[in-house]
């Protein structure tokens, strides 16, 4: 199986929250498509809960695209480890431009007084939502300030390390879960 690059910079370093550009790739006629990796919790350190995770997704997908108008967003999808979400963008938007848009993103979710989509029809778990979550998370990440992740200062040597998970999960704290 190839090393995904995901996997290959340093989780234990990653500070959040944080944007990083994940990769670049070119289209064979030429487009640049940038992946971002736009991390809402600090890895190992904390987790979005679940129905906040899911809300932020119906929510932050509508106002990235709202706050980057002069760019084709391909995709806003939630990463599985639920500490951040991965952005395709076609064309080589700033990270600040990114920075922005996530944090009047979180202004909007702020503001907002329902989840769009979240029905049978349009939802695979609409029954999975909180609105209250959401906006506890989106508080926590206006609280902090929104830094530009380099790559250089999180690369590793993957031989070097151990395949250990040794974290004590009653402290990782759930951003998310008093609603
Ligand atoms: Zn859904």
């Amino acid at each position: 199986m190839p090393m995904l690059d995901s996997f290959l910079v340093d989780h234990v370093k990653m500070p959040a929250p944080g944007v990083r550009i994940a990769k670049t790739m070119k289209t064979p006629k030429g487009d640049t498509i940038t992946v971002y990796d736009l991390r809402f919790a600090k890895p190992n350190e904390e987790i979005i809960s679940e129905k906040a995770m899911h809300t932020l997704e119906h929510l932050f997908a509508g106002f990235m695209r709202d706050h980057l108008k002069n760019y084709d967003i391909i995709d806003i999808s939630p990463m599985g480890c639920r500490t951040g979400f991965y952005m395709s963008v076609i064309g080589e938007p700033k990270t600040e431009e990114i920075i922005k848009a996530f944090k009047n993103s979180m202004d909007d979710i702020l503001k907002t007084d329902n989840i769009p989509e979240a029905n049978v029809y349009q939802c695979g778990s609409c029954y999975l939502h909180s609105l209250n979550a959401a906006k506890e998370v989106a508080k926590s990440i206006l609280n902090k300030k929104i830094v530009e992740i380099d790559n250089d200062s999180l690369k590793m040597d993957i031989n070097s390390i151990p395949n250990v998970c040794d974290v004590d999960i009653k402290k990782v704290k759930i951003l998310g879960e008093n609603n």
